[in-house]
């Protein structure tokens, strides 16, 4: 048995019949024309790079050729500048500051907690078991009426594993509210995404970014696959022209090199098995955690003190030690091959 899942009552009231930002671009969407509308510089720019024109709002084209990719429609997609701006937007268009409240477990990515933050919302947090899995029965039983969404961080940053299905779909099926999965780290991992399941599930959202195994971390570019309902919903409450012209043109041309980034990721996947054979060697190393991602965690008897002797040879990795559940863990990011060397090099003098 599942849940009604009701959009309409998730919603703040005053977002459900807010009057968006209605900009040149919405009221005019032709392709061709004296375009007097914008008060743009039509002689050109400063930089001469041609980018005196707003961008599409909606980043129609980006969307088109993303949902060819992903098999999705594209009146699912919402972009965002970066992962940071849905995670942003999902928290202000369902939660009333001072008042509802988000789900989190821990440890897991930091945005989502100082997200909820910066919004004045309350944050329930529940802890991860030993091998990092969520604990879907003390998720639900901690539920609040004015909970509104359930983070699942998967694959998890920073243990690095995917999370059950079985305990998502389960979460899915008992919350009345978003279940919002991040997929930072999905192109790296065997298992599907969750995209696939949207038409059965209308409460599921899920982030990607084109931060990681894409390579584009400087465009800021981040999607959220939801139903069409909250996508325009987000597309109501989002600033006008939140990808830049560049972003959008960037994404584009990234956007027809698939194989590149599947290449990359082969030989990132590649790396990161010589990097844990080689850290296995190491007597300081106490145990690395199975990883679903671009980066292991690696606990030593001593955390804090082989980060510091990295930092003395300018090789910087995360340091997860303070954090509940990973510690002495650091967090290591699979570099290049001269890189991971380095790391070796400087973890061999220890
Ligand atoms: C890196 C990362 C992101 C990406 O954030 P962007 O704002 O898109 O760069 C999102 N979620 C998780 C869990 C991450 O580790």
């Amino acid at each position: 048995m599942s849940i009604q899942f009701d959009l309409t009552r998730l919603v703040r009231p005053h977002l459900l019949n807010l009057v968006p930002y209605s900009s040149a671009r919405d009221e005019y969407t032709g392709k061709e024309g004296v375009f007097l509308d914008a008060n743009e510089n039509a002689l050109g720019s400063a930089d001469e790079m041609g980018h005196n024109r707003y961008p599409d709002p909606y980043q129609q084209e980006i969307k088109q050729k993303l949902g060819m990719i992903k098999n999705v429609s594209s009146d699912r997609i919402f972009l965002g500048n970066g992962s940071d701006e849905p995670i942003d937007l999902l928290i202000r268009l369902t939660c009333v500051p001072g008042k509802d409240a988000v789900m989190i477990h821990v440890p897991t990515y930091g945005m989502y907690e100082v997200s909820a933050n910066i919004n004045d919302v309350n944050i329930i947090k529940i802890q991860l078991t030993e091998d990092f899995q969520l604990r879907p029965d003390a998720m639900l039983e901690a539920v609040t009426p004015e909970t509104r969404i359930i983070w699942v961080c998967s694959p998890n940053n920073p243990t690095g594993n995917l999370m059950s299905r079985a305990d998502i779909e389960k979460l899915l099926r008992s919350f009345s509210g978003l279940v919002v999965v991040d997929e930072a780290y999905i192109d790296f991992a065997e298992e599907d995404s969750w995209i696939g399941q949207l038409d059965r599930f209308p409460n599921l959202v899920v982030l990607q970014t084109f931060s990681k195994a894409w390579g584009l971390a400087g465009l800021r570019a981040g999607v959220c696959y939801a139903s069409p309902e909250l996508v325009q919903l987000l597309n109501k409450i989002k600033p006008p022209y939140n990808m830049s012209a560049p972003a959008q043109a960037h994404l584009h041309q990234a956007l027809g090199n698939v194989k590149l980034k599947e290449a990359m990721v082969e030989e990132i996947l590649k790396e990161k098995a010589r990097l844990q054979n080689m850290l296995e060697d190491l007597s300081l190393v106490k145990k690395i955690y199975p990883s679903d991602a671009n980066f292991l965690l690696v606990k030593f008897d001593n955390g804090p003190a082989v980060m510091k002797h990295l930092l003395e040879d300018k090789v910087i990795v995360r340091d997860r030690s303070r954090v509940v559940l990973t510690d002495n863990c650091l967090r290591i990011t699979v570099g290049t091959e001269t890189e991971n060397n380095q790391l070796i090099t400087s973890l061999r003098k220890i």
